[in-house]
Order: structure tokens, then C-alpha cells, then sequence
């Protein structure tokens, strides 16, 4: 795989990727999002990748995406930011005020503080249920024997709306059984966003179903 040196060069090899995975897979590729990890670059190198049209970024942390997104976000209107990484509690009214999606839902406490900023500030984030799939121990995520009932409980204690799944496979193995059985998992509970696929393996994720791409490398360079 060979991408122009320049972001917004290899954000258009991106996209071009993005869209064959699709046609291989028939899909539509309206029913794709990619979303440009953009965490630890600086605004300097956000800019060229905004300049070519992205308008969907992921960040993992709430408060460097502070630092950097609100002066992006006033001269680029209609930009999204979504929050890829793992939430504390304690930051749930900056996450909500900031981002449009999150990521990585996976424990009660999280609910009930999402559940109340979300009331307070009257803003609707997409909320993604993180599934630790490998059950791997040092993983943030809920186990996949877990997620019926944790969805129920976002739903039904916390009346929360869970849009999807989102997992990150353990790094040694290969990704494809991890995304099929996220997929069954959304499927089952009625669960229409798969939030899968990261640099190296987003084509596959998209042939399983993946509706949102997170692919940093691959369009800011290695971190
Ligand atoms: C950093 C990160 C990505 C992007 O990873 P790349 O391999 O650089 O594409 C995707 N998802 C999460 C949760 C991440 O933390």
C-alpha cells in the first residue's frame, strides 16, 4: 500500500480504500463514516485534512481535544468530533458538550453520568458501547456475554439511547472473528452503528458491516 506523503493525499487514498471495501462487499458507501483520528497532531496538521474536506475526527482524550477543536470547529462549520477513547465519570459534562459521538460506553457509573448530562445539556451524542471482545483483561470494554444485559441497562435504568458497538481487537490476533461477533452482538439487540476498523484492518471491518472507520496513521502518519 503506497500513500502520498501529504495528509490530504493520503486521506483521498483513504477514502478511495473506503469506497472499494464497499463496492467489494456491496455496499452502499453513503453507510461508511470515516472518522480522521486526529489525536496527537496539532491543529497544524489537522488543518490540510480539513482543508480537503473531512469533516468527521476522532480524538481519545476529552482534554486535549479541549485544547485543540473549538477554534477548528468555529472556521470549519459542520465539523463532528467523536471521542474514541475511554470516558471518566468525572468528565462526562465536557464530553457531551464537546462531541457528537462517544465511543467506548461500558460501565454504569459512565450511564448515569451520560444519562444526566445529557438531560442537563439537552445534546444527543451517538453512543457506542465498547465490547472487550477478546476479554482481554488490561481492555476497557464489556465482555461479549455481558452486552445484552449492559444495553438493556443503558436503555431501561438509564434510558439511554445506545446507537452501537464499538471494539478494538487484541492487537497479536487476526481481526475478522472479532468483528463478525460484534456484529451478531449489535444485531441481536437491534443495534444499527458498528463503530470498527482502525489503519490496518478497516477494509476488513467494512466487509463485516462496519459502519464507522477509525483510521488515524493511514491519513496523519505514524504517531
Ligand atoms: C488511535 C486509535 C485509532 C486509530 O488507530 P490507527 O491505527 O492509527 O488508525 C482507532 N481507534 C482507537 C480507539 C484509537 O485509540
Amino acid at each position: 500500500m503506497t500513500y502520498n506523503s501529504e495528509p490530504a493525499g493520503r486521506l483521498k487514498s483513504v477514502q478511495a480504500e473506503v469506497n472499494a471495501a464497499c463496492v467489494a462487499a456491496g455496499r452502499d458507501p453513503a453507510t461508511v463514516t470515516l472518522v480522521a483520528v486526529s489525536k496527537t497532531f496539532p491543529p497544524e496538521a489537522i488543518e490540510p485534512v480539513l482543508a480537503a474536506g473531512q469533516r468527521v475526527f476522532g480524538e481519545n482524550r476529552v482534554q486535549e481535544a479541549k485544547q485543540k477543536w473549538p477554534d477548528l470547529c468555529a472556521r470549519h462549520p459542520g465539523t463532528e468530533l467523536h471521542l474514541i477513547g475511554p470516558l471518566q465519570s468525572n468528565k462526562a459534562r465536557e464530553a457531551v458538550a464537546l462531541f457528537d459521538a462517544i465511543h467506548a460506553v461500558d460501565r454504569p457509573s459512565l450511564c448515569e453520568a451520560l444519562a444526566k448530562e445529557i438531560a442537563r445539556q439537552e445534546r444527543r451524542p451517538l453512543l457506542f458501547v465498547e465490547v472487550n471482545t477478546g476479554a482481554e483483561p488490561q481492555k476497557a470494554g464489556v465482555l461479549p456475554e455481558d452486552v445484552d444485559a449492559f444495553v438493556a441497562l443503558c436503555r431501561e435504568t438509564y434510558g439511554l439511547e445506545v446507537s452501537g458497538l464499538m471494539c478494538i481487537p487484541p492487537f497479536e490476533e487476526a481481526p475478522a472473528p472479532h468483528f463478525a461477533l460484534t456484529a451478531k452482538i449489535a444485531a441481536r439487540n437491534g443495534l444499527k452503528l458498528l463503530s470498527m476498523g482502525m489503519s490496518a484492518d478497516f477494509g476488513i471491518a467494512i466487509a463485516f458491516g462496519a459502519t464507522h472507520v477509525r483510521v488515524g496513521s493511514a491519513i496523519f502518519g505514524s504517531r
